[in-house]
């Protein structure tokens, strides 16, 4: 029998909910419990696929190819269990859209749909199916009480523990508590509101983590519990950390696991949290550091490549690497040149989409390939080194992705239907066709790596199965002409399609047309980034051969 743990915030957004939920979920992990993890979003679109990272953020790929939100990438870095788009991530658009085909299809009965039963039923139904058989559900709700977009959900969880129980359920609610520095005083009135707010709908926090700058002090922690009608020991301080996988043993240090476990009368093992300690120690204690060059489209907003950069520091601790990770606007390359990337040990170009930078991102390839620098790249990032590869070492003038020019006389990037059946890959032939094209490939495939590549040697297997989201493909009747300029093309999808290029004239130059940063956790690292990080190791620590002029 499942019980549930529900996360609501409160006062202002981005408090780290996600995180709070998922060091929750990993110390329950510790303590021997099978853990499921749900995001509810309150926005009205159906999934965030379509929404703009400048919004929204990154959009985290499950493994099921579902578009979900990036909190199910903390929740997979954190906890073991996997997560699917289809079970563990529900907008208010997939839940009215499952209730309208409903109502459309007469399950209804004639009765008036109305929010109250009909989408808090359907909320509810949702939840328990995506809880599954885990011993508790950890499911987060989406924006800040108070909302109106939230208030179905709300509505919906407060209903669950009178259809469970209270010995079943358990309310936290994360809140801001700070510190105003002209006064030097603590705030603790933004959370009594809060939790005011919580319970004029019904709802009793169990739990309160409080987001602050320092140790929230003895004083205002019992200030806190007296005006919520919380316990003293259920006000969780969670206060800035340096280091986002200390937070586990901050929270376990006091009691949060211990006040869960003794709601849902719950007789547990200790936690071990060791694993969390040593990942915390490798980053502490590095043995040398590498500066990194992420060269991309949305280098303002940190959450647009929040896997990715999680993923080279994943990379780091298992390299006792320090990872310093520069952002850099494709755009300034393209204005200003590529002296930005002199002192860099290793270049990546990330996914994207639209043609803003392109030409950054190309030359930033080209200044990796020719002055021997390490180069990762992933999904857009593939296709611009082999656009690269193309105009430079094949001799293939104007080569693009027709993404970005759909005239380009070699389109060595195009929708699989612009290339399929035309042996020449011109323009006239491309055109009905592409027409038909344009689905997005997402979600788990499986992979054919070369026997002896970069690739091959750096997973120790030939078969090995990454997540997609990308339309564009490598276009086949290009390949053996890239081949002949120096391209490999190491990794092959089942039905032969491109998913992994390399350059053996090349210190380490690999690119994926899959997303390998969705994979990557802190406890096991990954093995592409492993191999990027520690060839950015070997450039700056001067090992690496330099590649021979041009
Ligand atoms: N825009 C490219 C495509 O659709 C790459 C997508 C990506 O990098 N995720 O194929």
């Amino acid at each position: 029998m499942t019980s549930y743990v529900f996360i609501t915030g409160g006062v202002v957004s981005s408090l780290g909910k996600g995180i709070t939920s998922a060091c929750l979920g990993a110390i329950l992990e510790a303590r021997g419990l099978t853990i499921s993890m749900i995001k509810l979003d309150p926005y009205i679109n159906v999934d965030p696929g379509t929404m703009s990272p400048f919004q929204h953020g990154e959009v985290f790929v499950t493994h099921d190819g579902t578009e979900t939100d990036l909190d199910l990438g903390h929740y997979e870095r954190f906890v073991r269990t996997t997560t699917t788009g289809r079970n563990s991530n529900f907008t208010t658009g997939r839940i009215y859209e499952s209730v309208i085909a409903k109502e459309r299809r007469g399950d209804y009965l004639g009765a008036t749909v109305q929010v109250i039963p009909h989408i808090t039923d359907e909320i509810k139904e949702s939840v328990a199916r995506g809880a599954g058989d885990a011993d508790i559900c950890l499911v987060e709700i989406g924006g800040t009480v108070g909302d109106i977009e939230s208030l179905p959900f709300l509505e919906a969880i407060r209903q669950m523990s009178v259809d469970l129980g209270h010995d079943r359920v358990v309310y936290v609610h994360l809140t801001l508590v700070p510190y105003i520095s002209t006064a030097s005083e603590i705030k603790t009135k933004p959370t009594q509101h809060s939790v005011k707010e919580l319970r004029s709908i019904g709802i009793q926090p169990d739990i309160l983590v409080c987001r602050s700058e320092l140790p929230l002090p003895e004083e205002q922690r019992r200030k806190i519990a007296l005006f919520t009608n919380v316990k003293p020991d259920a006000v969780i301080s969670a206060y800035d950390a340096d280091d986002l996988y200390k937070i586990p043993e901050m929270m376990h240090s006091q009691g949060f696991d211990d006040i869960v476990a003794k709601q849902l009368n719950l007789d547990l093992p200790p936690a071990d949290l060791s694993v969390w300690d040593s990942i915390v120690e490798a980053k502490k204690n590095p043995s040398g550091e590498v500066n990194v060059a992420m060269v991309g489209k949305y280098v303002d907003l940190r959450d647009a490549y929040i896997s990715l950069s999680e993923a080279l520091l994943h990379g780091g601790i298992h390299t006792r690497t320090r990872v310093n990770i520069h952002y850099i606007e494709a755009q300034d390359i393209e204005d200003n040149g590529v002296d930005c990337l002199a002192d860099m040990d290793g270049i990546v170009v990330p996914g994207g989409f639209g043609d803003r930078g392109i030409q950054g991102k190309i030359e930033a390839v080209r200044y990796a390939r020719e002055s021997g620098t390490p180069y990762l790249g992933i999904c857009l990032g593939m296709q611009v080194a082999v656009i690269e590869a193309a105009r430079n070492l094949a001799g293939l003038e104007g080569a693009m992705s027709t993404e970005f020019n759909r005239e380009t006389p070699h389109p060595v990037v195009a929708l699989i239907t612009e290339w399929q059946d035309a042996k020449t890959g011109s323009v006239e032939q491309r055109t009905e066709a592409s027409n038909l094209g344009g689905t997005m490939r997402l979600g788990a495939q499986e992979i054919t790596l070369k026997e002896g590549s970069l690739a091959a040697t750096s997973y120790g297997s030939t078969t090995i199965s990454e997540r997609h989201r990308h339309r564009y493909e490598v276009n086949n009747n290009y390949r053996d002409r890239l081949t002949e300029a120096g391209l490999v093309f190491s990794g092959l999808s089942v039905d032969d399609l491109v998913e992994m290029v390399e350059i053996p004239d090349h210190p380490w130059f690999v690119a994926s047309q899959f997303h390998p940063e969705f994979t990557s956790n802190p406890r096991d690292g990954h093995p592409l980034f492993k191999g990027f990080i520690e060839a950015a190791r070997r450039h700056r620590e001067g090992a690496l051969p330099k590649v021979k002029e041009a």
